[in-house]
């Protein structure tokens, strides 16, 4: 008797299920790559496939599955639990509650370093910096080094920044980086590596590492025979979902934890690669069968869509056919509908709003939640008139990417407290901890870093320290609230609660709109309840911050249903039932900033594409006919005239349903024009009567 889960899979995706499971005791199946088009049901054939290994006797606590966000590894978690569910009745929450090791690459490897710290002479309470404490630090560094006053054209700290975690990313040398994406820094090679080696010290000294490190220790860690096969034999499966976005690093790291490939399965679209910003790299799924000898991976190709409906896959294709090159196959349907996906002009950004809550409206009328239906944009600030629009009409909605709830600084004040008491070397965040303090600047602060950093115990030299100047009772406060942090007094989240009780004065002195922010701290105590420990909740928040509050289970929205507003990037591996899709337009996809290289002209191709295959009912691409630029050149902020995306030319009109909104005043504008023809060429002939 086969298992009613699996008869729900086409042969293709059973396969994919089965690949190596039921072999005789103790042996594991080959090495696996499924890679196939978007909506071919990938995901879903891998949940299945953790289903049934665990059903088949696997050891949950021994199955490693790394997927792209938090978000989606909890979504995966859900599907095996219903798959397990089917055989083991309610014991499958016991079974699928094992799986501890699903996360991300970043949250795996941050969980793997302290657990090996010791091997590796990394100090257990280490602290992750975000990209904005990462681009601090390297500030220092740089005023350090003089850069920043003696040359002024050197390039600013996120510049730097981004070419480091570039260099890490990708394996290559700063020379090879700088030619390929940074030609305009050419002639500061000596100085970066500088620069770069005293950042790499900074964090040694301070316990702390970056996002990058957590993927480069995590590498460098697996290049030791020994630790890997300590690491590698954790696992019997590892199983990677969007193989597609990732680097080298993370390639290497997989080659790492299976050497020959035994229980490995990777799962992508070269279709879909959309991070090479990251230095992701198509190559790593394009090569994955080849990595292993004698026998190559087995390679598993999807060729049905179970997601679109076929005149929104038939567009789909079409985008990205006109592609330069690509590994997986068109897809095919049996979803038939009438509806073509909507190509609509509108006059400018509002008249786009408009459009989108009319509809939006309209198809809840119809009986589609709000959840159900998404707007999908390139840039973050595209949303801006719309988020305007929706607020104004009392429209519930939630947005992913972009400004994330902890990049506001008093929820990130709130944490520099926790994280100076979880690791007090941590420059930025003591940096950004003691500026809070009334009379405190930056020298001073300096200069109270630099006396606690050479003691071992830096919180017991810090209260030994005379009280600064101007900082009257709230520096004896300061000490009191770190030396309890420092002994748990309060207990998690306890403390948390402790940490606000201190701020909060500090936050009426600074702001003016204390009381909206005080909203934020309560909430980011009851995210922090949801976290076992202190150390967890740091570092899962600062890997994956919960790009809207809701993310977080447990946290109630204000309303139960509600729009979804997110960008391109965010919705990777999503589907909705209605899509629309803002600034269709020439300069927002492809976006200004990509219209450099072929290769970042193809991925804003495939970043359409990621785009479109997101919805399952209805799309709706949106070209306004003038749209506002915020100013990255002399002119500044202005409004500029677009016209539709050159990724749909003309030849590819005829998938689409092309119309423009308003519709009656089109008409009437059309009609007052052809009105105004006739008038004048009537007061043409009067004029020779
Ligand atoms: P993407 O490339 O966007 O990540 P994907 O290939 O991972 O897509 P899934 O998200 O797994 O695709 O599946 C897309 C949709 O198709 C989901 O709603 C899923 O439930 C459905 N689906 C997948 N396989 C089947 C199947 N055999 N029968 C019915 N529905 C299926
Ligand atoms: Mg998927």
């Amino acid at each position: 008797m086969t298992a009613a889960y699996l008869e729900k899979l086409n042969d293709r995706q059973r396969e994919a299920v089965e690949h190596g499971i039921g072999l005789p005791d103790g042996v594991t199946g080959g090495p696996l790559l499924i890679i196939a088009g978007a909506g071919s049901g990938k995901t879903n054939t891998l949940a299945h496939r953790v289903g049934h290994l665990i059903v088949n006797g696997a050891d949950p606590r021994r199955i490693l599955l790394m997927t792209f966000s938090r978000r989606a590894s909890s979504e995966m978690a859900r599907r095996v639990q219903r798959i397990c569910r089917q055989v083991f009745g309610d014991n499958a929450a016991v079974m699928t509650d094992a799986m501890a090791w699903a996360g991300t690459f970043h949250g795996i490897g941050a969980r793997l370093l302290r657990m090996y710290s010791e091997q590796i002479g990394l100090n257990v309470d280490f602290t992750i910096h975000d990209r904005e404490d990462s681009a601090d630090l390297m500030n220092l560094v740089r005023h350090e080094l003089g850069f920043s006053k003696t040359e002024s054209r050197f390039p600013t700290k996120g510049t730097c920044l981004a070419i480091y975690s570039r260099v890490v990313n990708s394996e290559s040398s700063i020379n090879e980086v700088l030619k390929a994406s940074y030609t305009y820094v050419l002639g500061w090679e000596e100085q970066l590596k500088q620069l770069f080696a005293g950042y790499v010290e900074a964090k040694q000294m301070q316990n702390v590492l970056d996002y990058d490190d957590l993927l480069l220790y995590w590498a460098q860690v697996m290049s030791d025979p020994e630790l890997a096969d300590d690491i590698g034999g954790r696992f019997d499966y590892v199983l990677v979902d969007e193989y597609q976005d990732t680097n080298r690093l993370q390639a290497s790291i997989l080659m790492g934890l299976k050497p020959g490939g035994r229980g490995l399965t990777v799962v992508g679209d070269d279709a879909q690669s959309i991070y090479s910003f990251r230095a992701a790299t198509v190559r790593n799924i394009l090569d994955f069968p080849n990595q292993f000898s004698p026998k190559p991976a087995d390679v598993i190709t999807l060729d049905r869509n179970y997601r679109s409906t076929q005149p929104i896959l038939a567009a789909a294709n079409g985008v990205i056919d006109l592609a330069r090159e690509r590994f997986t196959k068109n897809l095919w349907t049996d979803r038939e509908s009438e509806q073509r996906p909507m190509l609509v002009t509108v006059k400018d950004e509002t008249d786009q709003a408009n459009y989108i809550v009319e509809q939006v409206l309209a198809n809840r009328e119809d009986g589609m939640t709000l959840k159900e239906q998404a707007v999908l944009f390139r840039a973050s600030d595209h949303s801006s008139t719309l988020e305007v629009e929706l607020t104004r009409r009392n429209i519930p909605f939630v947005k992913f990417g972009g400004l994330k709830f902890l990049d506001s600084a008093h929820v990130k004040d709130l944490l520099a407290i926790l994280r100076f008491a979880q690791n007090p070397r941590d420059r930025v965040t003591g940096f950004r901890l003691l500026k809070l303090l009334p009379g405190v600047g930056s020298q001073t602060a300096a200069k109270i870093l630099d006396t606690i950093s050479a003691d071992p115990e830096p919180l017991l030299s810090l209260a030994e320290i005379p009280r600064p100047p101007k900082t009257g009772e709230a520096w004896p406060a300061l000490i009191t609230l770190l030396s309890g942090l420092r002994n748990a007094d309060s207990g998690w989240p306890g403390e948390v609660a402790t940490a606000r009780s201190w701020y909060e004065p500090h936050l009426d002195r600074i702001h003016e709109d204390a009381n909206t922010r005080k909203a934020d701290l309560l909430q980011l105590e009851q995210i922090a309840a949801g976290y076992l420990s202190r150390e967890r909740f740091l570092t899962e928040l600062t890997l994956d911050p919960p790009s809207a509050t809701s993310d977080q289970a447990g946290v109630p929205l204000l309303d139960e249903d509600y729009l979804i507003l997110s960008t391109i990037h965010s919705a990777k591996g999503q589907e909705w039932r209605s899509v629309f899709m803002l600034n269709v337009v020439d300069g927002c996809i492809p976006s200004d900033l990509g219209v450099g290289t072929t290769a970042e002209m193809e991925e804003e191709r495939r970043l359409l594409y990621v785009g479109m295959t997101r919805a399952r009912d209805n799309l709706s691409l949106i070209t306004p006919q003038r749209f506002f630029t915020h100013g990255q050149n002399a002119q500044g902020d202005r409004h500029v005239y677009a016209s539709r995306t050159r990724f749909i030319p003309v030849t590819l009109l005829q998938y689409f349903e092309v119309t423009s909104w308003p519709k009656v005043s089109a008409a009437a504008s059309e009609r007052s024009a052809r009105q105004i023809r006739i008038d004048v060429g009537a007061r043409m002939r009067s004029m020779w009567k």
